[in-house]
C-alpha cells in the first residue's frame, strides 16, 4: 500500500509499504478514508520529535474497519471509524485510573519507536490496536472532515477547558490560535464560557476566533492585560489557557488569571522555562499542564460535535492527495493551512 514516510528534515516521501496484517485479538484493521496533518506532524517534519527514516507517520484518521480480532467487540466489519491519536490499553494502573494518556502500554500512531513502534495514518490502510478503546463509531450524518478531530485536535480544545473545571458563567482567555486554541475557544463557549478572549497576532485566526463567539485580541497591537482587566471589573479571568507550549505566553497568562484563577496549559512545554511563580503563588493561581485525555473524552466530544456545539468544520482548510503528502507538508510549515485533509 501507499504511505508518506519520514525521510529526514524537512523530507516526507509517498513510498509503498507492506499492508498491515492483524496480529492480536484486539487489533483492527481501517482502511482510510481521510488522516489530517497536525501541529505534531511538524514536531516530526523539522526533527524535533525523533522519528526513524521511512516510518510511517500521521495520527488522525476515519475510516472503514476491514477486519477485526477475536476480541474487538465494539466495532465491525464495514463500521466507518475513527481514531483517538493514541492507544490505551485499558487494564493497567492509568487506564484504571481513567488517565488513558499516561497508559503504562499507550502507544502514539505515527511518532516511531519513542512512542510505541506503531505506524501511522497517513496511509492507505492503518492497524489499530486495542480497538475497543481506540477507535469510535462515525456518528449518523457526520462528515469525515468534522469527525477526524474529534481523536486530536477538538479532543485537545475541549480537555484544555474541562481539565481546568471551567465552569457555566466564567470568563476565559485563549493564548494562542492554531487549531488547538481555536477548538478551547469553541469549547469554552460550549461549557457555558460568558465570554472569551482569543490572543494571537494572526489576523485570519482573531477573526475566526471572532465569529466562534469570542473577543479577539491582537498580542502585540493591543494591551491584553489591560483589555482583560478593562472586561473584567480589574479582576482578570477564570481560566487561561495556554495553547502556545512556551514560556512567554506562561507569563502572559499568569498576569491574566484571576486570584485563585487555573491556568491550563495545552501547548506541548519542553526543557524548562522561567515563570513569573511568586506572583502566580500570590494569586493561588492552579497550574495544569500535560497532554490530553482524548480517549476519555471523546464520545462526549463526538456528542457535542453530533448536537451542533463544538464545530470544527471552518479549520479544514485544505484537501490533498496522500499522494501529494510531500507538497501538503511543504504548506503547512509555511503556515498557509489550519488543517490539511489528505484523501488516500
Ligand atoms: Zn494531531
Ligand atoms: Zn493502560
Amino acid at each position: 500500500m501507499q504511505a508518506v514516510t519520514f525521510q529526514g528534515p524537512g523530507e516526507v516521501l509517498v513510498q509503498e509499504v507492506p499492508d498491515p496484517e492483524i496480529g492480536h485479538p484486539q487489533d483492527a484493521l481501517v482502511r482510510v478514508e481521510v488522516s489530517g496533518i497536525c501541529g505534531s506532524d511538524l514536531h516530526i517534519y523539522h526533527g524535533r520529535t525523533p522519528v526513524e527514516r521511512g516510518f510511517t507517520i500521521g495520527h488522525e484518521f476515519v475510516g472503514t474497519v476491514l477486519a477485526v480480532g477475536d476480541d474487538v467487540d465494539r466495532a465491525a466489519v464495514g463500521d466507518r471509524v475513527l481514531g483517538c491519536f493514541h492507544s490505551a490499553c485499558g487494564t493497567c494502573v492509568a487506564c484504571v485510573r481513567g488517565d488513558y494518556h499516561r497508559c503504562l502500554r499507550g502507544r502514539t500512531f505515527g511518532h516511531g519507536a519513542n512512542l510505541g513502534n506503531l505506524p501511522g495514518a497517513q496511509a492507505e490502510q492503518l492497524l489499530v490496536p486495542n480497538a475497543n478503546l481506540t477507535l469510535r463509531r462515525v456518528p449518523e450524518g457526520m462528515s469525515a472532515d468534522i469527525a477526524l478531530f474529534a481523536g486530536d485536535v477538538m479532543g485537545t480544545g475541549y480537555h484544555a477547558i474541562s481539565h481546568a473545571g471551567t465552569r457555566a458563567g466564567d470568563t476565559v482567555a485563549v493564548l494562542g490560535l492554531g487549531p488547538v486554541g481555536l477548538c478551547a475557544v469553541q469549547a469554552a463557549r460550549a461549557s457555558g464560557a460568558v465570554q472569551v478572549f482569543a490572543i494571537d497576532t494572526v489576523a485570519e485566526r482573531l477573526s475566526m476566533a471572532g465569529t466562534f463567539g469570542a473577543t479577539p485580541i491582537h498580542l502585540t497591537e493591543e494591551d491584553p492585560k489591560r483589555v482583560v482587566r478593562a472586561a473584567t471589573d480589574g479582576l482578570g479571568v477564570d481560566v487561561v489557557v495556554d495553547a502556545v507550549g512556551d514560556p512567554g505566553p506562561l507569563g502572559l497568562a499568569v498576569s491574566l488569571a484571576r486570584d485563585a484563577g487555573t491556568i491550563s496549559g495545552i501547548g506541548a512545554y519542553a526543557g524548562r522555562a522561567e515563570i513569573p511563580l511568586g506572583l502566580a503563588w500570590l494569586k493561588g493561581l492552579t497550574i495544569r499542564t500535560g497532554l490530553a485525555n482524548v480517549i476519555a473524552h471523546v464520545d462526549r466530544v463526538l456528542a457535542m460535535m453530533s448536537a451542533g456545539l463544538l464545530d470544527p468544520g471552518p479549520l479544514v482548510s485544505r484537501h490533498m492527495s496522500l499522494e501529494d503528502a510531500a507538497e501538503a507538508y511543504a504548506v503547512y510549515d509555511r503556515r498557509e493551512a489550519l488543517k490539511i485533509v489528505l484523501t488516500p
